[in-house]
């Protein structure tokens, strides 16, 4: 374990390092403080607003505008020592650090950090319903980007999908491939529909559904499957979830038939029409706008389909989609709990496109780029998922519409600059 000496040795030398602030621990107390009783290796540090601070009161200069800027270049040099597993810096500037033998410790224990909120979970599925529940947009960092896909069957977790396609139960298979015989012959064998599930609680009508076998979904309404099933671990979704999320139109078509109401909701308040928005499927959305599905409707955190939609992280996501739901009077502006509009979404899922799009429609205004309810600004919450450039785009016209008596430098370190890959797919 890191001892507290080490680190507070570690987090002063490096501070000194930065050209100019060889003056900045004077009189000033840099104790670090433990931020958990339970836990050794995690500590909590006020050096950059404290530095900062008595740099302002000293009238010197200083090459960071504010106490935050100054934490990120103590996080970097921080980071670069063997000592330090992660570095979180707070919106004030405070700094949270873990040790390396700490992260280790906690993952032979099974647990890993998110680094977006410095919070432990136990890997696999906590883990994974955290990130894909999380609140926190820093949450989506890309370490927990590879676990939101791990356990879907989706092309980008390959290696994931071989296992999960060669365990799959053979009737939820045939039901995947649309293979009505093998399915029949099955049925004949005594393989039942009603049964059988795969890991998240998903059942063949599910499967079906998703991948827009219209026949195998009749055979199995016809063998007493319930269309309104939900999976009882996959967020409650059920097969017109699965159906509108991949784009199958004239299945979500049959199963509206049956079930009569088109606004179903996952255990989120997603509705079918905020799953098909999200993956850009326009045609789906089209067609569950004429059944009457609610182009406002609002889920568990505040969030419309443009919130959705803006992420641009669907397998068919599109400026297209955005410009259906604006002319349809989805509010791009709308602010879900976390004071996170349409434009904070595409920001910290770093789309470029949608951002300017967005910019372009009405949200180039100073309540639209508005802090968050962690007061991050669009440009800050594009810096915190590590996309750099847009940020810088993001800030320039955050600092117009704000007036800000300063330009902004862009930072030189690089960011990624791509859009992060999609999440589940049944
Ligand atoms: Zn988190």
């Amino acid at each position: 374990m890191a001892s507290e000496p080490e680190l507070l040795e570690l987090l002063i030398s490096k501070s000194l390092e930065h050209e100019g602030l060889s003056l900045q621990h004077l009189g000033r107390s840099t104790a670090l403080r433990r931020l958990n009783g339970r836990w050794e290796g995690c500590y909590a540090s006020s050096v950059a607003p404290a530095v900062w601070k008595r740099y302002q009161g000293l009238g010197l200069d200083l090459p960071f505008s504010e106490p935050f800027d100054l934490a990120l270049a103590l996080r970097e040099r921080l980071m670069a020592s063997d000592l330090v597993g992660h570095v979180a810096v707070e919106p004030g500037g405070g700094l949270r650090l873990f040790s390396m033998k700490h992260l280790d410790v906690q993952k032979k224990r099974g647990r890993i950090l998110c680094k977006g909120c410095s919070t432990f979970f136990q890997e696999g599925n906590p883990f994974r319903t955290h990130v894909q529940n999380a609140q926190d947009t820093r949450c989506f960092s890309p370490e927990a980007a590879e676990y939101y896909l791990l356990p879907c069957q989706d092309s980008a977790a390959a290696a994931a999908l071989e296992v999960s396609r060669r365990s799959l139960d053979p009737g939820l298979e045939a039901a995947r491939d649309g293979n009505l015989k093998e399915l029949q012959r099955l049925v004949e064998s005594r393989w039942d529909p009603l049964i059988a599930l795969d890991h998240h609680g998903n059942k063949a009508l599910h499967w079906a559904a998703g991948n827009g076998h219209l026949e195998i979904c009749r055979y199995l309404v016809q063998m007493r499957m319930d269309p309104k099933a939900p999976s009882e671990k996959h967020q409650n979704r059920c097969a017109l979830h699965w159906a509108a999320r991949n784009g199958q139109t004239s299945v979500c078509a049959y199963l509206l038939d049956l079930m009569g109401f088109v606004d179903v909701e996952t255990d989120g308040k997603d509705t079918p029409l905020m799953l098909a928005a999200w993956q850009g499927h326009l045609e789906t959305c089209r067609f569950l706008a004429t059944q009457r599905a609610d182009l406002n409707h609002l889920n568990s955190w505040g969030c419309n389909a443009m919130h959705k939609a803006a992420r641009m992280d669907g397998e068919h996501s599109s400026l297209q989609m955005l410009d259906f739901l604006l002319s349809n009077d989805v509010k791009a502006s709308l602010a879900n709990c976390n004071g996170h509009n349409a434009l904070h979404k595409a920001a910290s899922f770093g789309s470029v496109e949608a951002c300017r799009f967005l910019l372009l429609h009405g949200l180039d205004t100073r309540q639209a780029m508005a802090p968050d309810r962690e007061r991050n600004t669009p440009s800050s919450l594009a810096f915190a998922a590590g996309y750099h450039r847009l940020a810088g785009e993001l800030r320039h016209t955050e600092d117009v519409l704000w007036l800000t008596p300063a330009i902004y430098r862009a930072p030189e370190t690089p960011g990624r600059e791509e859009v992060p890959e999609d999440s589940a797919k049944i």
